[in-house]
């Protein structure tokens, strides 16, 4: 008998409909990172990932803008452990940090500063608002960090982060910036607006898998690091155990190394394309969905057009829309979007224009079915 020759009935394999997934992340994923997550696995000691580590590193330092020599990486999770990460090594017990919470994501943020030991304030803005930056400044005092989230996905709202960061950087504080909606698909400038730390996560502008957060860290954060009192109460994620890993290639934990190459198509495919030009086509995107729906009823939800997301589309519902019944139609015929959040439940929906959602292809399929069950 042959070694190997055990035989098993096999199951044939699962058939997957077309999905449009048009929800605010994950994001559809794109063919070539696709493409990448089917190469044979290696190694995360190998020479080859290390060697695209460094191209990858390259590449997030042009997406986030930052300076020559500053710091990137993956971590490996999703964007909440970016949040987390940036707590864990920049905060320690009874640091001043003030937190911009005008949205679920913002209280996140102040959740999570609170746990590393921060005492923690808020600005806030009413429901729907971006935050005002003379509010911040204000209410800086004495804070060691300030907090803001890019894009509010549970609002659709955009924070003003480069008039925040003129008003921040006087004050000497470290700035930590939520780029999750927006970097690769917004301009974002780490260097030029004087943010000292940045995170994503990989299943939303670039639509790459879920699970890694790619991250940036200003020289000025990493001397902060480095005074710590304490170690980092988060070993997974301490900045020297990633340093080591990036720069000096010494072991810390297992890189997920297959979805290192999903990323660094994705990425790479978003910098050929040109910042510029996505920001271009998620407005163009924005603008003709408006258009198209404002016939049946909606309405943008943010009042201000200058406070708007444009990668994550709020529009208020037409009187007497059902929102679950419509949604859950979709969702039959294999779409997906996302209503509001707590007190915008039933009230708005929310359009995801990042990445490779933002094409007509899947909007032409969404309109073609609301015009069907709405008429
Ligand atoms: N921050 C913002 C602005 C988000 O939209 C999200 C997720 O939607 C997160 C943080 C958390 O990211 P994740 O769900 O990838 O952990």
């Amino acid at each position: 008998m042959k070694l190997l020759e055990i035989s098993r009935p096999s199951r044939p394999q699962t058939d997957y409909p077309e999905h449009t997934l048009l929800t605010p992340g994950p994001t559809p994923i794109h063919p070539r990172a696709m493409k990448a997550l089917t190469r044979p696995m290696l190694g995360h000691m190998d020479e080859e990932v290390f060697k695209l580590n460094r191209a990858i590193q390259a590449d997030l330092r042009e997406m986030y803008g930052t300076a020559p020599g500053a710091f990137t990486a993956l971590l490996a999770g999703t964007g909440s452990l970016g949040m987390e990460a940036g707590f864990a090594n920049l905060v320690e017990q009874g640091d001043e940090v003030l937190i911009c919470a005008n949205g679920s994501f913002g209280r996140r943020m102040a959740e999570m500063a609170a746990r590393y030991g921060a005492n923690v304030r808020l600005v806030t803005a009413p429901l729907g608002e971006a935050i005002n930056p003379g509010d911040v400044a204000d209410q800086l005092g004495n804070a060691q960090m300030v907090a803001v989230v890019h894009g509010e996905t549970s609002t659709g709202v955009l924070n003003p982060v480069p008039e925040i960061a003129e008003i921040v950087r006087r004050s000497g504080a470290l700035l930590t910036v939520d780029a999750v909606t927006t970097a690769g698909m917004e301009p974002f400038e780490m260097q030029a607006w004087g943010v000292d730390y940045v995170y994503t996560g990989a299943q939303k502008c670039l639509s790459a898998p879920p699970g890694l957060a790619p991250v940036a860290i200003s020289e000025r954060a990493f001397a902060r690091f480095a005074a710590r009192r304490q170690p980092t109460p988060l070993w997974y994620c301490d900045f020297e155990g990633l340093r080591g890993y990036w720069l000096e290639q010494t072991y810390h934990h297992t890189v997920p190394v297959n979805l290192h190459f999903a990323f660094a198509e994705a990425l790479r495919a978003a910098l050929e394309e040109g910042l510029p030009e996505r920001a271009a086509r998620v407005r163009m995107m924005g603008a003709a969905i408006t258009t198209a729906l404002t016939p049946l009823g909606f309405s943008p939800y943010v009042r201000r057009e200058q406070d708007r997301l444009p990668t994550v589309l709020a529009l208020r519902l037409p009187e007497g829309l059902d929102d679950a019944a419509v949604r859950k139609e979709l969702r039959k015929r294999e779409i997906s979007i996302t209503g509001g959040l707590g007190p915008t439940a039933g009230l708005i929906w929310r359009l995801g224009l990042m990445g490779e959602a933002a094409r007509p292809a899947p909007y032409r399929i969404l309109m073609s079915a609301l015009e069907d069950i709405l008429n």
